[in-house]
């Protein structure tokens, strides 16, 4: 690729002098260690990107596991990635601080480029976000603080991240911050931090091409959309879709296409989900402004002081943040929406409202299955979400993403499997997963929460017989999922 021959060493961060040193040495001298791929012993694939795979590995000899970003040459040339990979190295190799992945040296050989990196033990923050749907306010009110603490160290070197999002933010061992994907960052050359909100330059964000924008269409400001110049506040803004993000379920400006979201985000078009926190909306109202240099946090407003003094963050010790534990990771749901109120309005039709309850036990014969099945067939709408399964229970629920629910006719059936249709619609949405990790729990009468791998479904059940479906779905489990079929405690 260009700028780089082959076989020439990219370049080392973390050097050292004895050969005993690793590549996780602090930097004491500026001679390069030559690493080589034989340097490494390389284990499991933890990560695809693009254009890389990214590999647990350690150094020969050294019992540290690293994590080494493999990137292929011919496709980054291909896919003209050149300079957003020279870019990612950049800013890694600036970057000094807990929270950002950190980058030890990188080298490469004929094929290949290689980026020794520190080794993100807890993985993706989205990952967690995605199992629980929401985080707790004390969840949001650490990490939107490690978070600005990471953007204001970005700020001292004059960096704009460009495409902050929980996806970009991965965890160490301790479930700390660890931001990471640079390549679409901008370094700002003589940029007086804290002083310039600006882009600087001027260039457009895009690197050259005005017609398209960097970052990713949920988290993107609206600078960026209008003027194509990102700032240092664009990465407030992606901040305040984050914290919104954390505690309502979903980011503020969502849409079936990019172009909904853009159109959202130009008219500063969302609003808040009932339950959403008194101060942390608050924040987020100061965070979303259209005018950038009108955001919290930003230098027209006195910089990270007054954000770090918001009334959300109240109670965090800014000094001791990135030594203190990370509390548990809690989904947030707040009291208001197991209030029936909530629910007392919507009315749904005579056929839907009739739970269809089909109590199958073990002792059905194959004549009897075969005529329930037949009766399925022709008397309910829903035979044809469920590929011929027999329907065990079905009935209405309210699905739970954070703050938002989605009324759906859930169906257990045979197979086993849960499917969710909406029902006004009459479209399949998706399965519950089934695995023998499947775990229902009630939470009261009202609320169910179905447990899987990768992520925690949140029902409501609006005819308040969650016992009812908890009881069913564990009699489906010890069916299928008991190794000796005798009732088991629990699932
Ligand atoms: P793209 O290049 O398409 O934007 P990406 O930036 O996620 O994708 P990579 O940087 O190659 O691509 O990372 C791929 C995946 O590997 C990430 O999604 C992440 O889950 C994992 N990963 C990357 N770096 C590390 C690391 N230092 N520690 C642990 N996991 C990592």
């Amino acid at each position: 690729m260009s700028g780089v021959k082959a076989g020439e060493d990219m370049g080392s961060r973390r050097t050292s002098s004895s050969s005993s040193m690793s590549v996780t040495d602090t930097e004491t001298t500026n001679k390069p260690a030559k690493k080589t791929p034989n340097d490494f012993i390389f284990g499991k694939a933890i990560g695809e990107g693009s254009f890389s795979t990214v590999y647990l590995a350690k150094e020969v000899g050294v019992d540290k596991e690293v994590a080494v970003k493999v990137l292929d040459k011919r496709h980054i040339i291909k896919e003209r990635k050149n300079e957003y990979v020279m870019r990612e190295r950049e800013v890694l190799m600036k970057l000094n601080h807990p929270f950002f992945i950190q980058l030890f040296c990188t080298f490469q050989d004929t094929e290949r480029l290689y980026f020794v990196l520190s080794y993100a033990r807890g993985g993706e923050l989205l990952h967690y976000l995605n199992k629980l749907s929401s985080f707790d306010v004390a969840c949001t009110q650490f990490y939107a603080a490690e978070i600005v603490i990471a953007l204001q160290h970005l700020r001292n070197l004059g960096i704009i991240h460009r495409d902050l999002k929980p996806e970009n933010i991965l965890l160490n061992d301790e479930m700390h911050i660890q931001i990471t994907d640079f390549g679409s960052a901008k370094i700002l050359k003589d940029s007086s931090p804290e002083e310039n909100s600006k882009g600087g330059d001027g260039t457009p964000a895009s690197g050259g091409r005005r017609n398209s924008f960097v970052g990713t269409a949920q988290y993107v400001s609206p600078e960026v959309l209008t003027s194509k110049k990102a700032s240092f506040s664009s990465d407030l803004w992606a901040l305040g879709c984050i914290i919104y993000q954390f505690l309502a379920g979903l980011p503020p400006f969502r849409g079936g296409h990019e172009y909904q979201i853009f159109q959202k985000i130009t008219k500063l078009e969302y609003d808040f989900p009932e339950g959403f926190p008194d101060s942390a909306t608050d924040l987020v109202e100061r965070l979303l402004v259209i005018d950038e240099t009108n955001r919290l946090g930003c230098p027209e407003l006195g910089g990270f002081g007054p954000l770090k003094d918001h009334e959300f963050f109240k109670g965090i010790n800014w000094d001791s943040l990135k030594d203190g534990p990370a509390p548990k990771m809690m989904p947030y749901l707040p009291a208001t929406s197991h209030n029936p109120e909530l629910w007392s309005s919507e009315r749904v039709g005579f056929d839907d409202k009739r739970l269809v309850e089909i109590i199958t036990d073990t002792v059905m014969t194959a004549d009897e299955r075969k005529k329930e099945l037949e009766r399925q067939a022709t008397g309910n709408k829903y035979h044809q979400f469920v590929e011929g399964n027999l329907i065990l229970k079905q009935g209405l629920i309210d699905k739970r993403k954070g703050l938002f629910a989605r009324r759906r006719m859930l169906l257990l059936t045979e197979g086993p499997h849960l499917y969710y249709v909406d029902p006004a619609n009459m479209v399949l949405k998706g399965q519950i997963p089934w695995s023998k990790e499947l775990r229902p729990e009630a939470k009261n009468f009202k609320i169910f929460f179905v447990h899987t791998p990768n992520r925690t479904y949140y029902l409501e059940d609006p005819e308040s017989r969650t016992e009812e479906w908890v009881r069913k779905i564990r009699e489906v489990w010890r069916r299928y999922y008991s190794s000796d079929n005798k009732p088991v405690e629990r699932p």
